[in-house]
């Protein structure tokens, strides 16, 4: 008598080894692959590059048919189908790219039971002709990439996603295998309702990425600190640099090629083609630096990235954990660094307030934006902060900036006070609102034309805050914003106002707890000798 399990499981071994050159399986993957083969369904949460894709591609191999493949990433269909095809797999993709004639000899081909895999745009699904085109072959599996893509509360909605229900409507017996590296506690409910999952096994893998080194650090220079950064500790190295807008791309860009080093950039206002070219550099070249907006990086399978920097503040935690998460797949040190400012903070509120959608999903985006800050001004183990906000608990790594150099704590009472009440007496008594840069200018008695054209030197908070600096004056009014102690009025210029947090700090019943601005030493040799 056969042992059908252990049978199996040599077989998915005997795959991993003959088709993808590798010895073992890592975390979770035998198990998944187990449940997917036994024609149950799956939702797996595993972090950027802790192995999912061969979840689904090898019951794909052992499960007779093709197994269909939903991913929103139709710009990386072809580099997958290409890299399965260098390994032997029958891989094609569909989706709006190709041309009738191309479209019609994948067809033919999955028809004919000659694809191992199939790769579909989401969109796909809504021409009817797909679900016939389905039935004319057979299904090994469906796979669900990216399946946070499906969650209204995420940072990367795509109303496409929300029509995967059907899939299991009308394909009952065909297992399911929903895949995602954005994992809260809220987006896995969600999936999990929207796709009908709760019969799923639910694998969780740990998101904690020990090999990067997470560091946050005050924005002063932003393109001499990455410098800095690049210069010291990644000289040579492949990397990504994040910035919010496409100027700033150009802009960055343009200095690192100056400066000698091999940058390119890539963001949705440059041609496909160009894109396209710049990305495979990226891939294919030894130590190229890409400097992107989000637009880049999802399921881009590169193991030797060393150091992923963001020179703007990402939007939700969930977005910044993805986006360093492209740092250091294979597993040695490598860095995520980030530079926030005052300013970044005023541009979210801003573009938040002006954002579309109704007063919840404002809302939604302000607590993204939140938990952000929060982690940007903790006084704890960065780590510690990240894993939390993914429901793990876990101890101070010793590793990030945080750990490495505890920042100091101080008692910011007085000089939240101070502030608070240069906002209150423009506020209250001359029915006036101003940005940080003139409220700071008063704290610290300067006397600039607007303060003598407005007569603020004439307020009685006017110099009492020269015991502070400038720079330290701009960290008290961002850890106050981040702590919700003060607030940005809603006209998109930055002007500070109260909050109902504000009386209980300036009547004395609240202490204030605040991070020392340091120029923060770079990392003690962490990097093995060269
Ligand atoms: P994810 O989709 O989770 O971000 P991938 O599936 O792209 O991750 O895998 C990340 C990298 O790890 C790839 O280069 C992949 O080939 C490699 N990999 C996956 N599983 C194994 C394994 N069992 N042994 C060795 N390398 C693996
Ligand atoms: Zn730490």
């Amino acid at each position: 008598p056969t042992d059908a399990p252990a049978l199996e499981a040599r077989s998915a071994l005997e795959t991993l080894h003959r088709v993808f050159g590798y010895d073992a399986f890592r975390g979770d993957q035998a198990e998944i692959i187990h449940q997917v083969v036994g024609g149950g369904d799956a939702l797996v949460l595993m972090p950027t590059g802790g192995g999912k894709s061969l979840c689904y591609q090898i019951p794909a191999l052992l499960r007779p048919g093709t197994g269909i493949v939903i991913s929103p990433l139709i710009a990386l269909m072809q580099d997958q189908v290409d890299a399965l095809s260098a390994v032997g797999v029958r891989a094609a993709f569909l989706n709006s790219t190709q041309d009738a004639g191309e479209r019609a000899r994948v067809e033919a081909a999955y028809v004919a039971g000659e694809l191992d895999l199939l790769y579909l745009a989401p969109e796909r699904l809504r021409i009817p002709s797909t679900a016939e085109l389905l039935d004319r072959g057979t299904i090994a599996l469906f796979a669900i990439d990216e399946a946070h893509c499906v969650s209204q509360w995420g940072h990367d909605f795509r109303p496409d996603y929300l029509q995967l229900s059907m899939l299991h409507e009308q394909w009952p017996q065909v297992p399911r295998i929903a895949l995602t590296a954005t994992a809260t506690e809220v987006t896995h409910q969600e999936i999990t309702r929207r796709l009908d999952l709760s019969g799923a096994r639910h694998f969780v893998s740990s998101f904690d990425r020990p090999n990067i080194q997470y560091r946050i650090e005050p924005k002063n220079q932003p393109l001499q600190q990455l410098l800095q950064l690049i210069r010291s500790e990644h000289p040579g190295d492949s990397g990504i640099v994040y910035c919010l807008s496409r100027a700033s791309v150009e802009k960055t860009a343009e200095f690192l090629v100056e400066q000698g080093i091999t940058a390119l950039p890539y963001h949705a206002g440059l041609d496909a083609s160009i894109r396209q070219r710049n990305q495979s550099r990226f891939l294919r070249e030894d130590g190229v630096v890409m400097v992107a907006t989000i637009a880049f990086g999802m399921g881009i399978d590169k193991p030797d990235v060393r150091f992923v920097a963001h020179l703007d503040l990402p939007k939700s935690v969930e977005g910044y954990y993805q986006e360093t998460g492209r740092a250091g797949r294979d597993g040695l040190p490598s860095t995520a660094w980030l530079a926030y400012g005052l300013q970044d903070v005023v541009q979210q509120r801003r573009m938040i307030d002006q954002s579309e959608g109704d007063r919840a999903h404002r809302q939604r985006l302000a607590q993204h934006l939140d938990a952000m800050l929060a982690l940007c001004e903790t006084l704890q183990c960065r780590r510690v902060q990240l894993l939390a906000y993914f429901g793990e608990t876990s101890s101070p790594c010793g590793n990030c900036d945080t750990c490495l150099n505890p920042p100091e704590g101080w008692d910011g009472t007085v000089a939240a006070q101070k502030l608070l009440s240069t906002v209150v007496r423009l506020q209250r008594e001359r029915n006036q609102r101003f940005g940080a840069t003139h409220i700071v200018d008063i704290l610290l008695g300067k006397q600039t034309p607007r303060m003598t054209e407005q007569g603020h030197d004439a307020l009685s908070t006017f110099g009492i805050g020269a015991d502070l600096s400038e720079q330290e004056w701009r960290g008290v009014v961002r850890q106050l914003l981040a702590q919700g102690l003060l607030g940005l009025h809603g006209d998109g210029y930055g002007t500070l106002v109260l909050t109902d947090a504000s009386a209980a700090v300036l009547d004395g019943s609240r202490r204030v707890l605040l991070r020392r601005e340091i120029a923060r030493p770079t990392r003690a040799a962490k990097k093995s000798a060269v």
